[in-house]
């Protein structure tokens, strides 16, 4: 089954309630959106704790949260198989960090143990050293997407780790990403994709949310993004100078 050249796009935002905290809700109104200024129809699906989760749907976001709703989240995704059912039929899924983590085969619960993930993307989170992970984030994406450099914020313990099934979503520029040592951020297979950028993220970077669209709808005619590209060029410079509000850590190239 193939989704593609979908003229209504159900759009399914999973349990904003647990995984709500960043504001990455914004991405499933960004999505719908630039799929209303082309013309296409669209809807905004709130899935919450305890509903059951449609296998419908042609775009499924997950956002960051703190790690009690996060462990709380994957139990009850665990418990449906209607997330793995969507992406088998070609659905795209973008996870952000919490939702990330929870998407690969293991990461740490609130008790500092493994918690089993969903298995949808070959990666696994452990704890990190030090600090929180805090601050501008600033990504070169892998040449494969043809996307402009990628920049949101990150808050996170967790670090992850790539397995060989999953590619980086790109290269870190400033700030941790996956912090694993390889200098990776997030990961993608097929058309699932994980990030630890916030923003939210698609309003951030609506090339990303018009890769995400393409995947359903087929090619999309351009949209004026002017205002969001001199954000962008902003983010980036104070990221770079280390901006004292911008993050703390600039990696050399
Ligand atoms: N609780 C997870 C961590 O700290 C995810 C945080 C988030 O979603 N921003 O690693």
């Amino acid at each position: 089954m193939t989704r593609a050249g979908a003229d209504h796009v159900s759009i399914a935002l999973l349990y904003p309630e647990l995984l709500g905290t960043y504001g990455d809700g914004g991405n499933a109104v960004v999505l719908a959106q630039r799929l209303r200024w082309r013309g296409i129809g669209a809807e905004v699906v709130d899935v919450t704790a305890g509903e059951a989760v449609p296998a419908s749907c042609h775009v499924y976001l997950m956002g960051g949260g703190e790690d009690g709703p996060q462990a709380l989240a994957v139990r009850e995704l665990r418990a449906s198989r209607a997330l793995r059912t969507a992406i088998d039929g070609g659905a795209a899924l973008l996870a952000v960090c919490a939702g990330y983590q929870l998407l690969g085969r293991q990461f740490l619960g609130p008790d500092g143990r493994p918690h089993a993930g969903l298995g949808l993307l070959d990666c696994s989170t452990d704890r990190g050293p030090g600090a929180r992970r805090v601050g501008e984030l600033v990504v070169e994406p892998d040449a494969s997407l043809s996307l402009p450099t990628l920049t949101g914020y990150e808050n996170h313990a967790g670090i992850t780790d790539l397995g060989p099934d999953a590619a980086p979503l790109g290269r870190v520029v400033v700030g941790h990403g996956n912090d694993h040592g390889d200098g990776s951020e997030g990961a993608v297979a097929g058309h699932v994709v994980g990030t630890y950028l916030h923003g939210p993220a698609l309003a951030r970077n609506p090339a990303l949310a018009d890769l995400i669209l393409s995947w359903v709808v087929g090619d999309l005619a351009p949209l004026e993004d002017a205002e969001v590209d001199a954000l962008r060029d902003e983010r980036i410079g104070a990221a770079r100078r280390g901006h004292p509000l911008a993050g703390w850590r600039v990696r050399s190239r």
